[in-house]
């Protein structure tokens, strides 16, 4: 139950990330180069009447990557399907799926990543062929028959567009990377969801809870959530930087966004490690956390701050990190 984890989630947040969710490219703030792109190739399509072509979304979790898809399905007018690589168990689940689809119709599978090979191969005709091929029978009089599909758009998302296969990722005409957001951004999208959420919050308090979100939309709705009852109960109802001051710092998150964990695995690698290099895996079982979490989840915002470096040899902590937790360069606390 981190409150800075852009993956946690429970079924109550989920309407509210729902409501919160915009509707339309122009309500969706930021990522602007990506934006401008979509919306030119979806102008495209639209007026060739053809189906969009398929669109992989990659960055970190709580970027707007679902968002995207429902605003891409909205924008073209068509129906959208949402899943993911786990829920599709077996090659047939996907071909239900498949054949499902009008044209121009919209399929988002998050997670793409983790589709099983089999179902994966169903999905290579019907991405580039816009068919299925099935089995019938077995043994000598098995045959294979061909189920043409409507021409759909499969819109992808993944937080690395390494952990696809290749031959997936080139059955992709558009790759769109979404990046983490300005403080700027965040605070514009933090007005914005107050507005929606009717919680009164001031320009200052709406910017320091963004510089403490982590440049995730996810994040910051959830953390505004919470602030809210702190504003209700300490203070008089309004979002203030005192009073977001006062919340984050009881809920451990620092001035940058860092909670606990971040801070624990800075300190494990400068106090274990001599601030590294060192690999991924042992960090990992020092802190008792899966490898893809820190890949995907932690690493990201350090590496954003330059507090954390990739080398070949391993990970390492920057001086900006030592001096960000008080520390000299032998890792000895300054007074
Ligand atoms: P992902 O699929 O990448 O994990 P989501 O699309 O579920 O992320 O977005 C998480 C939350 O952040 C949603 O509630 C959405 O309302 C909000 N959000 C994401 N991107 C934006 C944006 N550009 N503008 C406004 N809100 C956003």
């Amino acid at each position: 139950n981190r409150i800075t984890a852009p993956d946690y989630n429970n079924n109550q947040d989920a309407d509210v990330e729902f409501s919160l969710r915009p509707k339309t490219l122009s309500e969706y703030i930021g990522q602007e180069k990506a934006k401008e792109n979509l919306s030119v190739y979806i102008e495209a399509a639209k007026q060739r009447g053809e189906a969009l072509d398929h669109v992989l979304l990659y960055g970190p979790p709580g970027l707007g990557k679902t968002t995207l898809s429902q605003i891409i399905a909205n924008e073209l007018n068509v129906n959208l399907k949402i899943t993911s690589g786990p829920a599709i168990e077996k090659p047939g689940d996907l071909a239900a799926l498949l054949t499902n689809l009008g044209p121009g119709d919209v399929l988002f599978i998050d997670e793409i990543h983790r589709l099983s090979k089999a179902v994966e191969e169903v999905l290579y005709p019907a991405m580039e062929d816009f068919a299925l091929d099935i089995m019938i029978g077995k043994g000598p009089s098995a045959r294979s028959i061909r189920i043409d599909l409507a021409h759909f758009t499969l819109v992808g998302a993944t937080t690395r567009a390494g952990q696809l296969t290749s031959p997936l990722r080139d059955r992709f005409g558009v790759l769109l990377r979404l990046e983490m957001y300005s403080p700027e951004e965040l605070c514009q999208i933090i007005v914005r969801s107050a507005g929606i959420l009717g919680i009164p919050c001031d320009e200052e308090g709406a910017m320091e809870l963004a510089k403490r979100s982590r440049g995730t939309p996810r994040i910051a709705n959830r953390m505004l959530k919470r602030v809210r009852d702190f504003a209700q109960v300490i203070g008089n109802g309004t979002v203030t930087r005192e009073i977001v001051d006062t919340a984050l710092n009881r809920l451990e998150v620092d001035k940058l966004g860092l909670d606990n964990i971040d801070r624990r695995m800075l300190q494990t690698i400068i106090t274990h490690y001599n601030g590294g290099p060192v690999g991924l895996e042992t960090i990992a079982a020092v802190l008792g956390e899966e490898t893809v979490t820190i890949e995907d989840v932690y690493e990201p915002y350090l590496m954003q701050l330059g507090f954390l470096s990739r080398t070949p040899r391993g990970r390492c902590v920057t001086p900006l990190a030592y001096k960000h937790l008080g520390l000299d360069k032998n890792g000895q606390t300054l007074l």
